[in-house]
């Protein structure tokens, strides 16, 4: 199905200003509200219609990706209730507020239809320590969270043992009592969460001794968590549903999980690749070597060919640490230090004096030996 252009929706030109978007947002959704156009599934649609493109337009940032991508630019984004199809009533209404000022009291219970309102249980958070080997593999880490769970004694519902929560004499089981009000447009028929019940539409008459009516208890939960490789600093994983459970057999919360990277002594991380100082002596860089350089793997050969200068990068490539999205690996890149001698003994130096005559101990760069500031200005281009 072709969706319809949001500025045609609400019926405004493509530069309107938030104020214009509201007056005209407001303007259908009193036209199609449900209240006044009973069992009207057309009044409905455009009802949701105007919701959905308000939704966007009224949004700074969603507004400036659907010019430039269209509806693909906000479809499925995080947390609009867009997925799945158009936003729910319950989405329509939790933004009334803001744009009737409250006049509406529907407190994000939806309207007329026998909608009652779901605990949530919130989420929780654990911060997770990985080194550089963590980081590099992925792992799978177990950790004990101290949560609320549902209440092993009454099942989760609150009733003690043998007995079971009863409707709601006020509401009736809905949730929400209806209300005649007198609006700027005449009467309007309202509704507001049931005051008996707070909106669940069943209450307890005889409470769990246990969880003393709330469905839930503190408890310790052993979670197993998967940490995919690449991840770092500062990052967030979320795990759906592994948070607290919510109050009498709601929607538990979400688990997120803080990564903290531990710095490593000797590899030093630059995004996807890792940097090793290396130090050789200077007889080491004019005469050649061989030298052990650490990876995550464990040490490695590195052959320092003759005749080498300080400054030098060297490159082992796929050594670094994989990217997140399992797009490669990054390198780890050694920077050859060359170690000047703080110390002398007198024979010492009496030795490297008589080698600084010699033509060949004159610096004489060429252009083959870029300079750090050559390399810095690369690396920052
Ligand atoms: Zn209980
Ligand atoms: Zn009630």
């Amino acid at each position: 199905m072709n969706k319809r252009d949001y500025y045609d929706v609400l019926g405004v030109s493509r530069n309107a200003d938030i104020s214009e978007i509201k007056k005209a947002y407001r303007k259908l959704a009193l036209k199609y509200h449900p209240d006044k156009n009973p069992d009207n599934t057309e009044a409905e649609e455009k009802f949701k219609e105007a919701a959905e493109a308000y939704e966007v337009l009224s949004n700074e940032e969603k507004r400036s990706r659907y010019d430039r991508f269209g509806h693909d630019g906000v479809r499925g984004a995080a947390g609009n209730g867009f997925s799945g199809g158009g936003m729910s009533m319950d989405d329509i209404f939790s933004h009334f507020g803001d744009i009737f000022g409250g006049h509406f009291g529907f407190g994000g219970s939806g309207f007329g239809g026998g909608r009652q309102r779901v605990n949530r249980g919130s989420n929780l958070r654990v911060r997770v320590k990985l080194n550089l080997e963590e980081v590099t593999h992925g792992v799978e880490k177990k950790i004990k969270i101290r949560k609320y769970i549902p209440c092993d004694e009454c099942n989760g519902t609150g009733a003690e043992k043998g007995s079971r929560p009863t409707t709601c004499p006020t509401c009736h089981g809905s949730g929400h009592v209806m209300r005649v009000t007198s609006t700027f447009l005449g009467q309007m028929q309202t509704s507001s969460t049931c005051p008996q019940c707070d909106g669940e539409g069943t209450i307890i008459t005889n409470k769990c001794k246990v969880c003393h009516g709330d469905g839930i208890v503190k408890s310790e939960e052993v979670i197993t968590m998967k940490i995919p490789a690449g991840v770092s600093n500062g990052m967030q994983l979320s795990m759906s549903g592994k948070g607290n459970a919510a109050a009498r057999g709601g929607v538990p919360g979400d688990l997120i999980i803080f990564i903290e990277e531990e710095p490593d002594p000797e590899l030093k991380r630059d995004g996807s690749n890792l940097l090793y100082d290396l130090y050789i002596s200077f007889p080491d860089a004019a005469l050649g070597t061989s030298v052990e350089v650490p990876t995550v793997e464990g040490k490695v050969k590195v052959k320092i060919p003759s005749g080498t200068q300080g400054g030098k990068v060297l490159r082992l490539k796929g050594k670094g640490v994989p990217d997140i999205n399992g797009y490669g690996k990054g390198d780890l890149l050694i920077n050859v230090n060359i170690w000047t001698p703080r110390n002398l003994s007198s024979e010492e130096k009496h030795a490297l004096e008589k080698l600084s005559e010699s033509q060949n101990f004159k610096p004489n760069p060429t252009s083959q030996d870029r300079s750090y500031f050559d390399r810095m200005r690369e690396f920052f281009s």
